[in-house]
């Protein structure tokens, strides 16, 4: 049985240098986040809340904690005093509270837009159509310690491979036309969040920056 290590090892040696690899870590436990902390990596994603804050509690302070899932308006000031970035911004609501608990610990938070790009319905994530109107709307100025770095988008569950590679694309058309656009800095705006372990591949292809990936290195999951 390969080790943690083994697969990180490996996985690593696939993904280009510059794109930067979020270690899903849901359902893991903190001794297995250990595992690749000593290896020297720091960026591990969590998709709740109630599962992040022991996590956080009992591992080292250095390590970057990613937001990847849907972010309950209630919670986020459990994790606005350290969150690194959060993935999952899906709603101008949910922002407009980043903001304000950013605001109070004094810090700016970064976030991504999520976008609906699979075909299964989902309750989270913008339309390409609603994220337009949200950037058009100057959402940089008006939540200014909500700092939005990019796109993130999940594609649909499935193994037709043209199709997820053609829904990647279309985020990335979105996310050039966004940069190209005018509503955003240019500087700030980088990040391109897509691709798991599945689909991680043609999320880079389609140039992705970040991609969340868990069981390809940690195995399948625990609970
Ligand atoms: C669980 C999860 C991942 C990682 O999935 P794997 O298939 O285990 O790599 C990536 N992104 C999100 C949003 C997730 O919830």
């Amino acid at each position: 049985m390969p080790t943690i290590a083994d697969r990180y090892k490996k996985f690593r040696e696939q993904l280009p240098e510059n794109v930067e690899l979020v270690a899903v870590s849901k359902t893991h436990s903190p001794r297995r986040i250990m595992e690749l902390y000593e290896l020297g990596h720091r960026a591990f994603g969590e998709n709740r809340v109630q599962e992040l804050l022991p996590k956080y509690e009992e591992l080292p302070k250095d390590i970057e904690w990613h937001i990847i899932g849907h972010l309950q308006r209630n919670k986020v000031k459990f994790i606005a005093p350290f969150v690194h970035l959060i993935h999952s911004v899906d709603s101008e609501r949910l922002l407009s509270t980043i903001d304000r608990e950013a605001e109070r610990c004094e810090r700016v938070i970064d976030c991504l837009v999520q976008v609906h790009i699979a075909e299964e319905k989902s309750k989270y994530g913008f339309t390409e159509e609603e994220a337009r109107t949200l950037f058009s709307g100057d959402v940089a100025t008006r939540f200014p310690h909500a700092r939005i770095v990019g796109l993130m988008g999940m594609a649909t569950f499935t193994d037709n491979r043209i199709q997820v590679a053609e829904e990647f694309l279309s985020l990335q058309a979105l996310f050039e036309e966004v940069r190209e656009s005018g509503w955003v800095d240019k500087a700030v705006f980088q990040q391109l969040s897509m691709g798991m372990s599945g689909d991680w591949d043609l999320a880079v292809k389609a140039g992705s920056t970040i991609v969340r990936v868990g069981s390809t290195i940690f195995g399948s999951r625990e609970g």
